[in-house]
C-alpha cells in the first residue's frame, strides 16, 4: 500500500467544514419572517450534539430517522448528526398523499421523525398508522403533548460525542422516488457515494461552487437531498441560505438581502420567480449561476437567465442518481458561438461529469449511436448511481451495472445528452415518436403562456395525436390558434398539436413536476374534434 486508504465519510466532510470554514454563515429565514444565523463551525458542533441526543434516545447504527421538514439550519444539523451516529436520514416529502406517506414511513420503519410545526396536521392524521415511530420531535417549536423538542434534546448535550465507527460503504441517507407507477421505491445513499457526489458537484461545469459562493437551495431537502447542495457546500465552505417557505416574494427578497450568487430549483419555481420579478421590477441581485432540473427547462427560461447574465446549468438527474447525472455546460468553443447557439447548447441536458457513464439502447438492449438523431432508452452507471432499491431482492441494474432510467434520450456526436421524454410520456403517432417535452418547451415561449403540457389522445388513423393544455399567465387571455401559429416554425409539421385547450391549472407531483399520468387519465376518452366532426 503506498497511499492512505482513508475512507470517504460524511463525518470527515462536516469536520472539514467546521474546521476550515468555521465562520462561514448558514442562514435560515423562518416562516414567521425571523432570520437566524449559524455557521459551519456551529453546525459541526451541533451535529455531534444531535448524534448524542439520538444515541440517548436509544438509536443505533442503521436506524432510520425521518424528517418531515422544509429547508432550515436545524434540518441541516440533523443530516450530519444522523450520519455521524451511523444512522440513516430519511427525508420524507410532506407533499405526498397520505397513503404514500404511510407506506414509505412503514416501509422505512422510521424510529423517530423530526417535524416542522407546520406539518403537525400530517402527524395527527397519520400517527395511529405508524407503529415503528417511537417519538415525534418538533424541529422549530417547544415540546407539547405527543411531541419532544429538538431544542430540549440539543440543550442536554455538550458536543463531545465521538463519531460512530464507520465504513465508507455504510448507508446514511434514504429518499423515496415519487412513484408515478406502483409504490414509491427507497434509494439508500452511502457515505462514499455522497462524498464523491459532493466533490463532483462543485466543479465549474456542474454547479461551480467555491468558498465565496452564497447558495440558496430552493429545491427542498426532501427532493433528492436538495440535489446534494448541502453536502457540496460543505466541501468548499460556501454560505448556505435556507428558506422554510417557497414563496417567490420571500425568495427574491432573501436573494437580495443575503447576496445569493447560486441557486437551484425546478422550472415551475423559476416561472413563479419571473412572474414576481415582472410584477415588481425586481432584478436578480448578485445571482451568477442557477441549476435548473427535475424536469426539462424551457428554452425561453434559459434564454431569459442568460440575457440577464446569469449562467445556467440545466441538469438532468434522478433520486436514483444522487441526483446529478448531467449538466448543460459551456463547451470549449463557447466563445465562437452565437448567442442562439449558446442557448441551444445549454437547453440540452448536457454532459456527465467524470464518474457517470451514459448510453442509449433500443428495445433489444443494443447500444445506439451517438448521432444526435437516434433516440433510445437512457442508461447510466457510476459510483453514485443506484445498485439496488431498499429491501429489494435483486439489483436494479443489468449484470454490467447499467441502470435503466426510464427516460428516452438522444446523445449528440459531441457527447451532449438530450432528454426527449419519459418513456411513458412519449406520444406515439403513426409509429413515430413525438417528444412531449419539446412541444411543451416550445409552447411555453408563446406570448401569454405560463405553463403547458402535451399528451397523446386516441386517433383512429395515427393511434395517438398530441393535444396541448395551456395555462395562461395571470390576467392574460390566450387564443389557441395563436399558440398553434407560434409553434409553426418551431416544431416538425406533424408534431403540431391537433388541439390547444386553455385550462386554469395543471396537476403537479409532490416535487413540482407536471403530473402527466393524471392528465392522461383525465383525457383518456377525449374526442378530437376532427374525428367527431
Ligand atoms: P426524480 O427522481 O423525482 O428527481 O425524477 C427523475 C426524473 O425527472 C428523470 O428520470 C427525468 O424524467 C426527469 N428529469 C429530471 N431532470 C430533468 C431535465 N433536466 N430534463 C428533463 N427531465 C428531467
Amino acid at each position: 500500500m503506498t497511499m492512505q486508504g482513508r475512507p470517504l465519510l460524511i463525518t470527515d466532510l462536516i469536520d472539514h467544514a467546521a474546521r476550515e470554514h468555521f465562520g462561514r454563515e448558514i442562514v435560515t429565514r423562518w416562516t414567521d419572517g425571523r432570520v437566524s444565523r449559524s455557521n459551519w463551525g456551529e453546525v459541526g458542533h451541533d451535529a455531534r450534539r444531535f448524534a448524542a441526543a439520538l444515541t440517548r434516545l436509544g438509536m443505533g447504527k442503521g436506524d432510520r430517522i425521518g424528517t418531515l421538514a422544509m429547508n432550515h439550519g436545524h434540518h441541516l444539523v440533523s443530516w450530519y448528526g444522523t450520519a455521524g451516529m451511523g444512522g440513516i436520514l430519511h427525508t420524507i416529502n410532506p407533499r405526498l398523499f397520505d397513503d404514500q406517506l404511510v407506506y414509505i414511513i412503514n416501509h422505512a420503519e422510521d424510529r423517530l421523525i423530526f417535524v416542522d410545526e407546520t406539518f403537525i396536521p400530517i402527524v395527527e392524521r397519520l400517527r395511529d398508522q405508524l407503529p415503528s415511530v417511537e417519538h415525534f420531535i418538533l424541529f422549530d417549536a417547544p415540546a407539547r403533548d405527543g411531541y419532544l423538542s429538538y431544542q430540549d434534546l440539543m440543550d442536554a448535550e455538550d458536543g463531545s460525542f465521538i463519531w460512530a465507527e464507520l465504513d465508507e460503504r455504510d448507508p446514511m441517507g434514504l429518499c423515496y422516488t415519487s412513484g408515478t407507477t406502483g409504490n414509491p421505491k427507497g434509494v439508500i445513499y452511502e457515505h462514499r457515494s455522497n462524498v464523491i457526489h459532493a466533490i463532483t458537484e462543485i466543479q465549474p461545469d456542474v454547479f461551480d461552487l467555491a468558498n465565496r459562493s452564497v447558495v440558496l437551495p430552493i429545491v427542498p431537502m426532501f427532493h433528492a437531498n436538495s440535489w446534494g447542495v448541502p453536502y457540496a457546500a460543505a466541501t468548499v465552505g460556501a454560505k448556505l441560505v435556507f428558506s422554510t417557505v417557497n414563496d417567490a416574494a420571500v425568495l427574491c427578497d432573501l436573494m437580495h438581502q443575503e447576496g445569493v450568487t447560486h441557486s437551484a430549483a425546478v422550472p415551475t419555481v423559476w416561472l413563479a420567480m419571473f412572474a414576481h420579478m415582472d410584477a415588481t421590477g425586481m432584478d436578480y441581485g448578485k445571482l451568477k449561476r442557477v441549476l435548473i432540473g427535475g424536469s426539462a427547462a424551457p428554452r425561453s427560461m434559459i434564454e431569459r437567465f442568460m440575457r440577464a447574465g446569469v449562467d445556467v446549468g440545466h441538469a438532468w438527474g434522478m433520486t436514483e442518481t444522487s441526483p446529478v447525472g448531467t449538466t448543460g455546460k459551456r463547451p470549449w468553443n463557447w466563445d465562437e458561438m452565437s448567442f442562439d447557439e449558446q442557448v441551444d447548447v445549454v437547453s440540452r441536458q448536457g454532459c456527465p461529469p467524470f464518474g457517470v457513464m451514459l448510453r442509449i439502447v433500443d428495445d433489444e438492449d443494443q447500444v445506439l449511436p451517438r448521432d444526435g438523431v437516434t433516440s433510445g432508452r437512457l442508461q447510466c452507471r457510476g459510483p453514485w448511481i443506484i445498485q439496488r432499491y431498499f429491501r429489494a431482492d435483486e439489483d436494479a441494474t443489468d449484470e454490467d451495472g447499467w441502470f435503466d432510467t426510464g427516460d428516452v434520450a438522444v446523445i449528440h456526436p459531441d457527447g451532449v445528452m438530450q432528454i426527449t421524454d419519459r418513456a411513458k410520456d412519449v406520444i406515439k403517432s403513426g409509429g413515430e415518436w413525438i417528444s412531449s417535452i419539446e412541444l411543451e418547451n416550445a409552447a411555453v415561449g408563446a406570448p401569454g403562456v405560463q405553463e403547458a403540457a402535451a399528451v397523446g389522445v386516441f386517433h383512429p388513423k395515427w393511434d395517438e395525436r398530441p393535444i396541448l393544455l395551456v395555462v395562461p399567465k395571470a390576467g392574460v387571455t390566450v387564443d389557441p390558434t395563436q399558440v398553434q401559429d407560434y409553434l409553426r416554425d418551431k416544431i416538425a409539421k406533424w408534431w403540431m398539436p391537433d388541439e390547444v385547450l386553455i385550462v386554469d391549472s395543471l396537476p403537479h407531483t409532490a416535487t413540482g413536476k407536471i403530473l402527466k399520468r393524471q392528465i392522461r387519465d383525465d383525457y383518456k376518452d377525449y374526442q378530437l374534434k376532427s374525428i367527431s366532426a
